[in-house]
Parts: structure tokens; C-alpha cells; sequence
């Protein structure tokens, strides 16, 4: 395939995002607005039947400027590749589920077609899928997003791998989505010995460094990881940072690796991915046991040193304001 310019000027080009109904895809859009670039959105479900939240998301976004595609699906190619050419996108931004991730093929098939997307960004928005090996069931999904890339890859559509590591909030591990949860109130589940580093990321930051690396050059065909050094901290540190700002201890109970395995094991859809992944980050070391220094890696705050992360405190505060909101 031919790309006139691997690039837009930066912060011009017109996006495109996949999923911003949903947990990531939310923060994306958000960013992309606030960047001030034309932002469209392709919506499945808008109709009858559709979850009230997801509709206050869109309905919001839409306020806010986002325009919105609601006729069809990715996985009609000619769809895809129409809404490409009619509306002059430049940039194509997926945040689709865990369930779903082999669904973009087609929409790296549309992209190779129309020959004019400067940069398409996959739902990755965790690990280094080449890297990371957790057990299964979450190396299904891993093998899935290697399959997306080595499709993106063969078909030269230019890409960028969004690596941002853990979600701010509570890793729990037998919860299915980090979206609704506060820390614990009643004791802590400590994975191990406490002591396996893992680096968090709010999700506001995830938006806005994924919409400042899209037209970035230097993140051409690149993975980015995210590796805040204000947030780096282990189970034991995040317990207390979150028992200061209840005021009050909580026990601490130790979930062994051989309870994550047994809970990997069970192969429950998709409590046990969520197992997995925690033992691969808790246990193993996943986010860090290795370094960035290939030629095809960056690591986002050398990209942007003058650029704040929202830091883990600020993130627990949010979650005592959400507590109190509810009391
Ligand atoms: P969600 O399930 O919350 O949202 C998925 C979105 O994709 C929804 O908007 C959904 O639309 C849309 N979608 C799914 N399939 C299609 C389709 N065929 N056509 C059009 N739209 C579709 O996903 P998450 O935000 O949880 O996950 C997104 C990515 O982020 C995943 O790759 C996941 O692995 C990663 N992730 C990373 C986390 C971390 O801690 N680093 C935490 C959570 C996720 P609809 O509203 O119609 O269902």
C-alpha cells in the first residue's frame, strides 16, 4: 500500500474512533475533543435495547462535538472503507473489547484498501501483547491482538501500539472490569509477597497520550509504552497509600500464585483472563522485566518530558469523592 505522507500536521487530522462507548474508548474521544480535532464516532447501538449508560456517553460526546456514525459495523468491510473515503479520515483509533479484538481485521482490510489512513492505533491500551505470555484464558486474547498486528504489519498500514500498563484503580483480580470498582473498605487481597512493581495510568492520561502520539512521526509504526515514574508502585505501597486516605488499617490477606492459577484455571469468561493478567503483573513482573530499547519502542514521558501524569494519590482522591458522593 501507498501513503502519500505517513503523517498529519499535528493535531489536524480527522478521527476516527471505534468503541467510544465503552471504558477506554471513552477517555479516547474525550482527549480527541479537548485536542480540538474533528472527531467522528462509529456507534453500534444507539437504538432501542442499548444500555442507558452507554447512550448518556454518546448523547455526552455528541454535545461536545463528536459526530456521530450509527448505520452499520466493522465487520462490513465496504461500510468500513465508506465511511474512510466519505468522511477524509486520517487517523482510525479502535478501543473494541476483549470479546471483539478479531473483529478489526476487517478494518485493517478497509484501511489497506482506501490508502489514505496516516495512522491506525488497534485496542491494545495494555501490555506489550509480543512480550507478556500470560496463562490462559488471557493468552487467548494476547494471541488475538498479535494477530491484529501482524495483519496491520503485513499490510503496511501505518500503526501505533498504545502500551499504558495498568488502569488507575484497584487491581482486583477476581472483578471482570476495573470500571465501577473502589478500593477495598474491608481488608486487601495482596497477590505474592506485595512486592512486584506495576505502573498505573488515569484514564484521562491514557486519552490524552494516546491523541498526542497519533500525528506525533516518532511514534511511527512504534509501540509506545507508558511508564509514569510517579506511579510505579507494588501491592504493599498501594495499600497504603489507600489507608491514608481512609484514615484506617485493613487487614491484609496474601491470594498465592497457586490461587491465581486455580482462578486462571477455572476458564470463567472473563473473570479468569482478569486472573491471569494479575498474575502475570503481580507475580511474574510483566511490566517490568524488560527494558525499552528496541528500535521499534518509546517510552512516552521521554517523548514528552514536560507533560504531568495524573499521580495515583490524585487518582484515590477521585475514588473517596465517588464514596462520598454515595454515602
Ligand atoms: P468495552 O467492552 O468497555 O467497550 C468496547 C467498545 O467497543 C464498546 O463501545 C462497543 O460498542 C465497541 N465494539 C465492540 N465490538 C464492536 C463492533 N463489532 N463494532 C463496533 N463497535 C464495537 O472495552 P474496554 O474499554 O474494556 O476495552 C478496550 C481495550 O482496552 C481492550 O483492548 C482491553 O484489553 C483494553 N483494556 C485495558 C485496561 C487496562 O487496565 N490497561 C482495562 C480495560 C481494558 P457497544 O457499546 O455497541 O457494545
Amino acid at each position: 500500500m501507498t501513503v502519500s505522507s505517513p503523517c498529519v500536521g499535528e493535531g489536524q487530522g480527522r478521527v476516527l474512533i471505534i468503541g467510544a462507548s465503552g471504558f477506554i474508548g471513552e477517555f479516547i474521544a474525550q482527549a480527541s475533543l479537548d485536542s480540538g480535532r474533528t472527531t467522528f464516532l462509529l456507534v453500534r447501538s444507539l437504538d432501542k435495547g442499548a444500555i442507558p449508560s452507554k447512550s448518556k456517553t454518546i448523547n455526552s460526546l455528541h454535545d461536545k462535538g463528536a459526530i456521530l456514525i450509527h448505520q452499520g459495523v466493522i465487520e462490513d468491510q465496504e461500510f468500513v472503507e465508506g465511511i474512510l473515503k466519505d468522511h477524509k479520515i486520517d487517523i482510525v483509533i479502535s478501543a473494541v473489547g476483549g470479546a471483539n479484538i478479531l473483529n478489526q481485521l476487517t478494518i485493517v482490510k478497509a484501511i489497506k484498501a482506501v490508502g489514505t489512513i496516516k495512522r491506525f492505533l488497534p485496542s491494545e491500551f495494555g501490555h506489550d501483547v509480543d512480550r507478556a505470555n500470560p496463562v490462559e484464558p488471557g493468552l487467548a486474547m494476547y494471541k488475538e491482538k498479535r494477530m491484529v498486528r501482524r495483519l496491520i504489519e503485513e499490510s503496511g498500514v501505518p500503526y501505533t501500539y498504545i502500551c499504558c500498563n495498568s488502569i488507575a484503580s484497584w487491581p482486583y483480580y477476581d472483578n471482570t472490569h476495573p470500571s465501577e470498582v473502589i478500593p477495598p473498605l474491608d481488608h486487601f487481597q495482596i497477590y505474592g509477597d506485595g512486592t512486584v512493581k506495576a505502573y498505573f495510568v488515569d484514564g484521562s492520561d491514557i486519552g490524552k497520550f494516546t491523541m498526542k502520539v497519533v500525528d506525533d512521526i516518532r511514534t511511527l509504526n512504534k509501540s509506545v509504552h507508558f511508564r509514569p515514574s510517579c506511579n510505579f508502585l507494588n501491592m504493599n505501597e498501594l495499600s497504603s497509600l489507600w489507608e491514608k486516605k481512609i484514615g484506617y488499617m485493613l487487614p491484609r490477606l496474601t491470594v498465592t500464585e497457586d490461587d491465581l492459577l486455580a482462578a486462571a484455571a477455572e476458564n470463567i469468561i472473563p473473570q479468569s483472563i482478569v486472573a491471569s493478567f494479575t498474575h502475570d503483573i503481580f507475580i511474574k513482573g510483566c511490566q517490568v522485566n524488560f527494558s525499552i530499547d528496541g528500535p521499534n519502542e518509546v517510552e512516552v514521558s521521554n517523548l514528552y518530558p514536560d507533560e504531568t501524569f495524573r499521580t495515583m494519590d490524585e487518582c484515590f482522591d477521585d475514588f473517596v469523592m465517588k464514596m462520598d458522593r454515595w454515602n
